[in-house]
């Protein structure tokens, strides 16, 4: 399997050749140069399956540069329930996604059950251990630089702690995220972990990281890296959810189901937009958006209109807080029949911060046949939807979750399972719980009074030579 770019100009490479990197030379997103059918006989087959060993079927698919036995083993020490052990409502976290029935065929699938309690781990544990294995196959070492408001940074720090040839230098805001946020980061005490707490707003900290990875001597010399959504890995690793989730809420493969998904970056429902097209039977993708609401706009008018980060708005559920969505030229290339010249095109208005309009193109009618429908909520809608959910299911959703809830139940069609999407625990969101609830949310066990922990951070000022200098001194 042989991953191209989505804007044409890139030699095409092996999966082991685009692991460690980002966007493709030529500006554009790596994809598979054709996404492997799944025949019924197949779908069959799995059925039944252990999730560690669905995840190798669809794996070895696209993975075809690491030798079955490794990559069979990587998987196997990924997918286990002693990692996806936070497990809530009772269900069975050998399952490491679980389902829980909501009502008469509507469902949620907890997709963050693993250490950061949130759906990020499913991704970022697989890359942690491939990120290991190539680096040391290879003799070489890398510097993962990265800023967080919140979930992606604890869940690359939880991925990659301890792993040989790997050091993280994570920038937060400081004082921007939750307290449980900043100890479940802050106090890791692996040596190879570093977090730097800038005083500023995320953009501050996001504005450092593309200054230091712009520095081409820099990134060469100190072998910067990243880990952010764009990573062809963390999409590919989404897809097996989407396969278990299906075999969960169905008895035979002659039935469909349908998804909701809430949505920022487009990284994880485009791993479901993959799963379709492989030939798994989705009968929808709901998008959901919270107040931030680029990608619902695109899907009911065809206008794909991305913000200047300023527009952003802050929510209460924050990790779908996005201007742009940055996986999202990954599905626009399937839409227009996978030609490069039409994406260069579209991205060429939206790197001058300009938007496209499809909705005139014989391109648009695709966005149906590709089984897509959105809606957004606000926070009016996401607190209503906790009550909502608690009330009459007896289950206390997060915020984000909420907002795929609110627009799943505006799609569903009669018959069809429909699987919202579980992206974190509400634990992660004390305030907003509060907000509806009037009470706490239970946390685990094992997290219980982690911000008593001793923490480790180094506090700087929005300064990008500053904070090379912090690395230079540390790798
Ligand atoms: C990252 C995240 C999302 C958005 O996922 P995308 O892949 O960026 O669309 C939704 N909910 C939670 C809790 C997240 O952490």
């Amino acid at each position: 399997m042989r991953y191209i770019s989505t804007r044409g100009h890139a030699a095409p490479q092996a999966f082991c050749d685009i692991l460690l990197g980002g966007l493709a030379p030529d500006g554009g997103l790596y994809l598979p140069e054709s996404y492997p059918r799944i025949s019924r006989a197949e779908l069959d087959a799995w059925r039944g399956l252990s999730y560690a060993d669905l995840a190798y079927e669809i794996l070895r698919r696209f993975i075809d540069d690491i030798p079955s036995a490794d990559l069979k083993a990587i998987i196997a020490r990924t997918y286990t329930a002693d990692v996806y052990c936070h497990a809530r409502n009772g269900s069975d976290a050998a399952r490491i996604t679980p389902l829980t029935r909501l009502d008469e065929n509507l469902y949620t699938l907890e997709l963050s059950n693993g250490p950061t309690l949130a759906f990020k781990d499913m991704a970022m544990q697989l890359l942690g251990n491939l990120f290991e294995y190539v680096l040391e196959r290879r003799g070489e070492s890398i510097n993962i630089l990265g800023a967080t408001s919140g979930d992606t940074g604890s869940a690359a720090e939880y991925a990659m702690r301890g792993k040989h040839n790997v050091k993280v230098f994570m920038l937060s805001p400081e004082g921007r995220m939750s307290a449980f946020q900043r100890a479940q980061m802050y106090s890791l005490a692996d040596a190879n972990i570093f977090n730097i707490a800038v005083s500023g707003m995320f953009d501050d900290a996001q504005d450092i990281v593309k200054a230091v990875s712009n520095d081409a001597d820099f990134k060469a010399r100190y072998k910067i890296g990243a880990v952010n959504s764009i990573n062809w890995a963390r999409v590919l690793a989404q897809i097996v959810y989407y396969f278990q989730g299906y075999f969960l809420a169905t008895q035979t493969n002659d039935e469909q189901v349908a998804f909701a998904v809430p949505s920022g970056n487009f990284g994880n429902i485009c791993a479901g937009h993959i799963a379709r097209r492989m030939g798994l039977p989705i009968a929808r993708l709901a998008l959901a958006t919270n107040e931030n609401d680029v990608l619902d706009e695109f899907f009911r008018s065809g206008v794909y209109r991305p913000r200047a980060s300023v527009e952003t708005h802050v929510t209460s559920s924050p990790s779908m807080d996005i201007s742009k969505a940055s996986n999202f030229e990954r599905f626009v290339f399937d839409l227009v029949g996978r030609d490069p010249a039409i994406v260069r095109e579209l991205w060429a208005r939206v790197d001058q911060g300009l938007a496209f309009d499809l909705s005139a193109t014989p391109h648009w009618a695709d966005v149906a046949r590709f089984g897509f429908v959105s809606g957004k909520s606000a926070h009016g809608d996401r607190i209503n939807t906790i009550r909502f959910a608690q009330g009459r299911y007896g289950v206390m959703l997060d915020p984000h979750t909420a907002d795929g809830l609110k627009v799943a139940l505006e799609h569903r069609l009669p018959g069809v399972p429909m699987i919202v999407l579980e992206t974190a625990q509400p634990a992660k969101f004390e305030d907003t719980i509060r907000e509806a609830l009037g009470s706490e949310p239970p946390r685990p066990a094992d997290l219980a009074g982690i911000e008593q922990l001793p923490q480790r951070v180094a506090v700087m000022a929005p300064d990008v030579e500053a904070v090379k200098r912090f690395i230079a001194e540390r790798v």
